[in-house]
């Protein structure tokens, strides 16, 4: 097994990198590569043996179905069938940080999907992305590239720290623009219009392209079965992570001075330099949830690899993208299953 020193250099963004990062994927290899949302880990999605290099990878249970990402409309058609609901989508949301879940044809493997009837699909924006699907000609299955119930990776050097030689191969495209998962909806008749999971397309603006009502019940308890892995505790950093309401005096730091206490925006001095000293960050210059959301998995994972017996994080008031930013927060601080 090689050391990591040993392990291949970035692929760059340029034409042999992306040619390399498409063949890999056409002979079934893995390729980590950015989207605008987090780092994925690729693979053919109709190449059964290549997901299975996923889900080891990344040590996901098999009942964890996964995303695939397609360069156009009319490919979903090949792999789901289509709905008149995906198509007012479409232009709006299309390309971006959209999934939608749809009835899914014979030809996805049952792997992808958890042995369900339905697919998740997305029309990614990153330009890097959508090179890399045109020239592989691939569907690409790829779910963030991390270890499974680990935070999200939003530049390639969050990869390498974390899987190592598990996956050689990265294409390096910079930071991602959103720094938070897709948000993911189901479409199928049956369900109605639900969310199953908040990010960067909120519900309000889902709710005035399609005219009808987005159910945003709290799937995790009380729909398991139409959003397997959907998961209480996730995207969690190996230090302890408290949360505080939005606006809420910070704890006092504890006597070992080893507790980070993190803001949303940067805190006037009134809030203590001195107080916390070294050990004081915030998401946000300004409270701006795009620049929290860009920074939130960046900071857990700087955090994890600091000195600290906790975290002290304040949530945001839930708001549009602040949904989100709390959703991977709230499970990131959830302890057991
Ligand atoms: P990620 O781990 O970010 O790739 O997101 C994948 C998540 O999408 C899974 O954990 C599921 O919760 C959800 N998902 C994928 N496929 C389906 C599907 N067919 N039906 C419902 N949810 C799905
Ligand atoms: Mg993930």
């Amino acid at each position: 097994m090689p050391t990591f020193e040993e392990l291949p250099p970035f692929l760059r963004n340029d034409a042999v990198g992306l040619a390399r990062a498409s063949d890999l994927l056409r002979e079934g290899g893995i390729v980590a590569l950015p989207t605008e949302t987090v780092y994925g880990l690729a693979a053919n999605a109709l190449d059964e043996q290549a997901v299975r290099r996923i889900f080891a990878a990344k040590g996901r249970p098999l009942i964890d179905p996964l995303i695939v990402h397609v360069a156009s409309l009319e490919e979903v058609g090949q792999i789901a069938e289509l709905s008149p609901l995906l198509e007012k989508l479409v232009g709006h949301f299309w390309p971006g940080p959209l999934t939608v879940v749809l009835r899914k044809k014979e030809n996805v493997p049952g792997l992808v999907t958890a042995g369900m009837g339905t697919v998740a699909v997305r029309l990614p924006a990153h330009p890097v992305m959508r090179e890399v699907l045109r020239r592989s000609g691939c569907f690409l299955a790829a779910p963030s590239a991390n270890p499974f119930g680990y935070v999200s990776p939003t530049c390639a050097q969050h990869v390498r720290d974390s899987l190592g030689h598990k996956v050689p191969w990265i294409l390096d495209g910079g930071l991602c623009q959103h720094g938070l998962e897709s948000t993911i909806i189901h479409l199928t008749e049956a369900a109605g219009v639900r969310l199953l999971r908040p990010g960067p397309v909120s519900p309000e603006a889902l709710q005035d392209v399609l005219g009808v009502s987005v159910s945003v019940t709290h799937v995790a308890k009380t729909a398991s079965s139409l959003a397997p892995g959907m998961l209480e505790r996730h995207y969690s950093p190996r230090t302890q992570l408290i949360l505080r309401c939005e606006g809420e005096a910070p704890v006092p730091p504890h006597t070992s001075g080893r507790e980070a206490v993190v803001w949303l925006r940067r805190p006037d001095d009134a809030a203590g330099s001195e107080t916390y000293g070294r050990a004081r960050f915030w998401l946000s210059e300004d409270g701006s949830l795009e620049e929290a959301g860009r920074n939130v998995f960046a900071l857990l994972r700087c955090l994890d690899n600091g000195d600290f017996t906790a975290v002290h994080m304040e949530l945001t008031t839930g708001l549009g993208l602040g949904a989100a930013i709390n959703d991977r927060l709230r499970r990131a601080a959830a302890r057991g299953g």
